[in-house]
């Protein structure tokens, strides 16, 4: 197979001739050794026959920018004006990377103005009323300790002449957005409408995606806080199906387009019997379908416990209205959980079994909670990336983790595709070992 073709480079501000403040905090200020090698660069492959497939020299292998702080920077700290705004849907961490990128500005930096724009684009755009509030290490303290947004979020699509309007108008230099894949989509539009007008903002994202769908990252923040959560109602869902005859627990979990949370946290759990994904579909009915199997799965075993990420099966549920989309155009999905429930009943029943079904849908629930301490320290370490990207005058870009190490991200890449799980990968093979279910239904 061919290797997979990547422009990894960066967009820049300009060139950056000003010494980092951050010297005398850093372990000596004439070290050299916290500061990222500007001509060093992190590898985009890890195996050696995917190096050697590329058939280039060293220099010429695909790579990414290291992500961390720069000797040189852009942006001049004392008058650097900063934007912040957190748009899409909730995910564990986003207070905790407001408050990292507060935190690092001023501590480190020492930018003393700071907006954090409020409900998403929406909080640049006048008429919705939503004024700009001051953030600082006072207004942030403690935000890490709850989920949600302290700047709230929004959906719909707004106009980005008049978001660069607005950054102009209140001479931002930086503005760092941190929201899912629509929210990146809408900040390349603006860095693309700074790059028109020949201003110098930089536009940094800190990609969010409870599903871990952004491809590029090894992993997104939030995602282990929301499969740990999913883990509780995997629990429940496997006390309830062994406490009654033929009990089975069927739990949906978050996953539009991918599976990873229900991957996850059927590993985690270790109880669950069946993983349905979207990246795999499956055949419900027939002697070899997931019904048949369930059924005899009960009947050897007395219970069995169902995990559906909620982007499994949607093929079974698009024949009734389908086309409806949301505020910013994402495809409604329908619910295949309520969907099983039936169809499950429906076929116990036809075969004269007993059976008393649980069903738990944990989303909301997931999405809302604060993050746990290992994506805590992500977030705040994805924060820190962010800051020295974007004062080192880095654009249209995003931060994430390749292969372990901080990196910078062209928006482009990041939005160009889905991470998804890969059914003939180590991970699925893996659910398979767990659970005990069959490679394919049907
Ligand atoms: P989630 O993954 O939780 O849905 P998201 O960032 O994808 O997060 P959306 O509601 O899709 O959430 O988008 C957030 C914001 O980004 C909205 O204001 C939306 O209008 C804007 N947006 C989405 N797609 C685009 C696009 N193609 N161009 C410009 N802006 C966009
Ligand atoms: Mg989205």
């Amino acid at each position: 197979m061919a290797p997979e073709s990547v422009d990894l480079t960066v967009r820049t501000l300009g060139d950056c001739r000003i010494e980092s403040p951050l010297a005398p905090l850093l372990a000596s200020s004439e070290s050299t050794e916290h500061y990222v090698d500007e001509n060093d660069r992190v590898l985009f492959d890890d195996t050696v026959r995917m190096v050697a497939a590329r058939k280039a020299k060293l220099d010429a292998l695909p790579s990414f920018e290291p992500g961390g702080p720069r000797r040189k920077i852009f942006f001049q700290p004392s008058k650097t004006r900063v934007g912040i705004v957190t748009c899409g849907g909730l995910c564990p961490g986003l207070n905790d990377v407001i408050r990292g990128l507060v935190l690092e500005l001023t501590s480190h930096y020492g930018v003393t103005k700071i907006y954090g724009f409020q409900n998403g684009y929406q909080g640049f755009i006048a008429k919705y009323g939503h004024p700009p509030i001051d953030l600082d290490a006072e207004a942030v303290s403690g935000v890490n300790e709850y989920g949600g947004t302290i700047l709230g979020t929004s959906r719909g699509s707004q106009d980005p002449y008049e978001i660069v309007d607005c950054l102009e108008s209140m001479s931002i230099n930086v503005l760092f957005v941190i929201g899912g894949d629509g929210s990146m989509r809408g900040a390349l539009t603006i860095a693309d409408v700074v790059k028109e007008r020949g201003l110098k903002i930089a536009v940094i994202g800190v990609p969010k995606t409870i599903d871990n769908d952004i491809p590029y990252i090894d992993q997104s923040f939030g995602f282990q806080t929301a499969f740990s959560k999913a883990t509780e109602s995997l629990r429940s869902a496997h006390v309830e199906a062994r406490a009654v005859p033929n009990g089975v627990g069927l739990v949906q979990v978050m996953g539009r387009h991918s599976g990873f949370i229900a991957c996850y946290a059927a590993l985690a759990n270790n109880d669950a019997d069946y993983v349905l994904i979207p990246e795999v579909p499956f055949q419900l009915d027939g002697d070899d379908g997931f019904l048949a199997h369930l059924r005899r799965r009960v009947a050897q075993r007395g219970h069995a416990v169902v995990v559906a990420a909620e982007g499994a099966g949607q093929e079974y549920l698009e024949s009734d209205e389908p086309g409806q989309v949301d505020k910013s155009g994402n495809r409604k999905l329908k619910d295949i959980g309520l969907y099983l429930r039936r169809r499950i009943a429906d076929d116990f029943a036809a075969h004269g079994m007993e059976t008393s079904l649980k069903y738990i849908d944990p989303s909301y629930a997931i999405r809302s909670v604060p993050a746990n301490p290992y994506d805590s320290v992500y977030c705040i370490r994805l924060a820190h990336a962010a800051v020295h990207a974007a004062m080192a005058g880095r654009t249209a870009m995003v931060v994430g983790r390749w292969r372990g190490r901080f990196v910078h991200v062209p928006i482009e890449l990041a939005i160009s595709k889905r991470n998804q799980v890969d059914p003939a990968g180590d991970l699925w093979m893996s659910v398979l070992e767990t659970t005990g279910q069959p490679r394919t239904f049907g």
